[in-house]
């Protein structure tokens, strides 16, 4: 079937689904492989339970007219996408970056929701998958849509953008992660530059950090560019007045406050004010937005429990993330501080040395009581009476005595969920 044919059919449902348990009525099933399931063997009872179509590359799952054959579901998942996106004729705004992205994302949508219908990425369906499935999860009424896009190696995002033609866009930072793919920073910076490069080659607009050497490099002789910056004056002029711990920032006369701690949060808000900025919104209501924004899902997030204060920063974690958070946190007057840190995962060759390097980092910071947690910091030597590393979740937990009056910051890959840890605070 044409892609034209199916976008047509795709019209009469009103969701995509592709988990047979998730079925709505209505949906248009799509029957993706993965490396222990195929979604070809679900088709069927995807139809029965409510499913209106179900796209499948299995001959014999064939069943009724219901089932739709092509050559490979995963491509034509991303070739209805892409079509779907060129007949809505609607801008699409990307991200990509090694960290801050879903936050990112998160402001930005409170931003432009306050004068546009805005659909943006579900949580972090951010891969070759989720982006196809934001872009279908646009409709007629959609003005804006925002397309979180992750990557671990090189010529993911170029791929990415194929799918998702963004007509503005924004790179968070560059950081160490996911150096397994990317083999090195410069392979990050490459990986995720291919962003900017598919803006700049066809023309599009793109959002900078001009206080990031490595974006004002890559974009000097570009036009077609809007920039942050808290000091150079050429560009939208945005100031970090304090993080303890909220991060406040001061656009023209307006202070606004976020819910949002770690310094690292700051051109974060940056971009979100930039883009609802270059979006005619109205500074008031950027900085009601800003303000109503809550961070969810482990993310940041402050928790009073007891006569203990955590920031929960469970959700994911790299060296770059790790060390921000953490020097953010020793930067804090709080009096007692306790750290909890767990594994950094998919670092490849380089895992060793930098779990050494954070480890050596909690003992300059000089953090009174530190536990590093998982196999890979049980490796490390810290040469001090207040680091204690375990070697898994559980040797810690068996091990670990709630604080009293302290302030706890809990940070680990989401491999390890150390938001376990919360039941014993
Ligand atoms: P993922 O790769 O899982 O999609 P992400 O890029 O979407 O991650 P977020 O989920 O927004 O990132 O944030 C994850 C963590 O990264 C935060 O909790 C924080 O510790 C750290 N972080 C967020 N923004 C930045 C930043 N601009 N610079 C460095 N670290 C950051
Ligand atoms: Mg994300």
């Amino acid at each position: 079937m044409k892609i034209d044919q199916l976008h047509q059919l795709f019209l009469q449902c009103e969701k995509v689904n592709t988990d047979t348990r998730k079925i709505e009525q209505n949906s248009m099933f799509f029957a993706l492989k993965g490396s222990n399931f195929n979604g070809n063997v679900f088709a069927n009872q995807a139809l029965k339970n409510g499913a209106k179509y179900a796209i499948i590359d299995e001959e014999e799952y064939q069943t009724s007219n219901a089932t739709i054959l092509v050559e490979d579901v995963l491509l034509t998942l991303q070739q209805l996408a892409t079509y779907h996106r060129d007949y809505l004729k609607i801008p699409i705004l990307s991200l990509t970056g090694s960290n801050g992205k879903t936050t990112t994302k998160e402001l930005i949508n409170t931003v432009l929701s306050k004068k546009f219908k805005t659909v943006s990425t579900f949580g972090n369906l951010n891969n070759h998958i989720g982006v196809p499935l934001t872009l279908l999860s646009m409709n007629k009424e959609t003005e804006i849509g925002i397309v979180e896009m992750g990557a671990n190696h090189i010529k993911e995002i170029e791929f990415l953008c194929h799918i998702a033609k963004p007509d503005y866009g924004y790179i968070t930072n560059f950081g160490k992660a996911h150096l397994e793919g990317f083999g090195s920073i410069e392979g990050v910076i490459k990986g995720k530059t291919e962003l900017y490069d598919y803006l700049i080659k066809n023309d599009k607009h793109i959002f900078f950090n001009a206080d990031d050497d490595i974006q004002v490099n890559k974009l000097s002789p570009y036009i077609n560019k809007t920039g942050f910056s808290q000091l150079k004056s050429d560009y939208y002029t945005i100031k970090l007045i304090d993080a303890k711990p909220f991060v406040k920032i001061k656009i023209e006369d307006l202070i606004i406050t976020s819910n949002l701690i770690g310094k690292y949060n700051f051109t974060n808000l940056c971009a979100a004010v930039l883009i609802g900025k270059y979006f005619n919104i109205d500074p008031k209501e950027i900085k009601e937005g800003i303000e109503s924004y809550l961070p969810k899902n482990n993310r940041s997030q402050i928790i009073n429990k007891g006569n203990n204060k955590i920031i929960l920063d469970a959700y994911n974690a790299n060296p770059t993330s790790m060390e921000a958070a953490l020097t953010n946190f020793a930067n804090l007057n709080d009096k007692n501080k306790m750290v909890i840190l767990g594994d950094m995962f998919e670092l490849g060759n380089e895992s060793e040395k930098e779990h050494q390097i954070i480890s050596q980092l909690v003992k300059n910071l000089g953090l009174e009581t530190a536990y590093l947690v998982g196999e890979n910091f049980h490796k490390t030597k810290s040469n001090s009476n207040f680091v204690k590393t375990f070697k898994s979740f559980e040797d810690f937990k068996s091990d670990f005595k709630s604080p009293s009056h302290t302030t706890i910051l809990i940070k680990g890959s989401r491999g390890m969920a150390l938001e376990r840890i919360l039941e014993c605070i």
